[in-house]
C-alpha cells in the first residue's frame, strides 16, 4: 500500500550562505505532504518531515540548483532499524531502496530504480544475500512460513513478496510502500531483486505463478545492509572531487572512475 505516514529524511546539501538556505526552505515549505523543514547551513544539512518519498523531496531541493544526497531516514518514533539495498544489474539497471521499520507491524520501503523498461516489474526480497553468481545465487523469494507466492496484500504470500513497482517512460520506478510482513531485522543480510516482467501475484494461472509470480528474469539485485538512521552518519559530502556519499558505493577508490567527469552514478539522483 502507498504510505502516507510522515517520516523524517535527512539530506546533505551543499549550501554556502543563508540565501541558499532560504531558497531550499522555500522549495520545501508549504508543499503538500511536507510537515516541517529544518535547514542548517553550517552542517550542510536539510531535515524534512513529510509523507513524500525521498525522490520527490530530492527533486524539490534540487529544483534550487543544488545537489542533495540522502543521508538518513527516520520514523517519528524510536528507531527500530533501517537498511538499504543498493541494486545493480545487467543493462544499466541500478537503484537504491531504503527500508525503515516504523513499528512492529509496519515497514516503510522507499526506493528508486533506474534503467527499467516502462511498465510493472516484480520486486521481491530473496532468501540469500549471495551475489557470487549475480542475482542467480540469491535463492528463492524469502518464505520463512512455507506459503505460496502471492501479492503484498494477501495473507497467503511469501514474506518477500512486494508486488510490482512501475517504471515510467523514463525508465525510472520511484516508490514508497508500507508492508506488514517485512521486518527490517529479518531481512538484513538477504537481498532485494527486481525482475524483468510483471508479477502476476499468484493469479496468472502459469505453472510458476504460485512460486514466483512468473515475473521473468532477475534484472538487478542488491544485498540488504544495515544503514544509519538519522544523524548516525557523520560522513560529509566530499566536495573536493564531487564524489558524494551515494556515488562512493559504486565507484573505485582511485583511478579514472573516481571523477565527477566520469559517467554519472544513477544513485546520485536518488
Ligand atoms: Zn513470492
Amino acid at each position: 500500500m502507498e504510505s502516507e505516514r510522515p517520516t523524517k529524511v535527512e539530506f546533505a546539501v551543499q549550501m554556502t550562505c543563508e540565501s541558499c538556505a532560504d531558497k531550499v526552505r522555500a522549495a520545501l515549505q508549504g508543499k503538500p505532504g511536507v510537515t516541517s523543514v529544518g535547514v542548517d547551513v553550517g552542517k550542510e544539512q536539510v531535515l524534512v518531515e513529510s509523507s513524500l518519498g525521498v525522490a520527490a523531496l530530492q527533486a524539490l531541493i534540487e529544483s534550487t540548483g543544488r545537489r542533495a544526497v540522502l543521508k538518513g531516514l527516520g520514523g517519528s518514533q524510536q528507531d527500530l532499524g533501517s537498511a538499504v539495498a543498493v541494486m545493480a544489474g545487467a543493462g544499466g539497471v541500478q537503484g537504491a531502496v531504503r527500508l525503515l521499520q516504523l513499528s512492529e507491524e509496519r515497514c516503510l520501503i522507499d526506493g528508486t530504480i533506474d534503467g527499467l523498461e516502462p511498465g510493472p516489474h516484480g520486486l521481491h526480497v530473496h532468501a540469500l544475500g549471495d551475489l557470487r553468481q549475480d542475482c542467480l545465487s540469491c535463492g528463492d523469494h524469502y518464505n520463512p512460513f512455507r506459503r505460496q507466492h502471492g501479492g503484498p496484500a494477501d495473507s497467503e504470500r511469501h514474506v518477500g513478496d512486494l508486488g510490482n513497482v512501475v517504471a515510467g517512460p523514463d525508465g525510472r520506478a520511484s516508490f514508497r510502500l508500507e508492508d506488514s510482513q517485512i521486518k527490517v531485522w529479518d531481512v538484513i543480510g538477504r537481498s532485494l531483486v527486481v525482475d524483468s516482467g510483471e508479477d502476476d501475484l499468484g493469479r496468472g494461472g502459469h505453472a510458476v505463478s504460485k512460486q514466483t509470480g512468473n515475473s521473468g528474469e532477475r534484472l538487478a539485485c542488491g544485498i540488504i545492509a544495515r544503514s544509519a538512521g538519522l544523524f548516525q552518519n557523520p560522513k560529509r559530502i566530499c566536495a573536493c572531487d564531487g564524489v558524494t556519499l551515494w556515488e562512493e558505493r559504486d565507484r573505485p577508490g582511485a583511478g579514472t572512475g573516481r571523477s565527477k567527469d566520469g559517467p554519472a552514478a544513477p544513485a546520485a539522483h536518488l
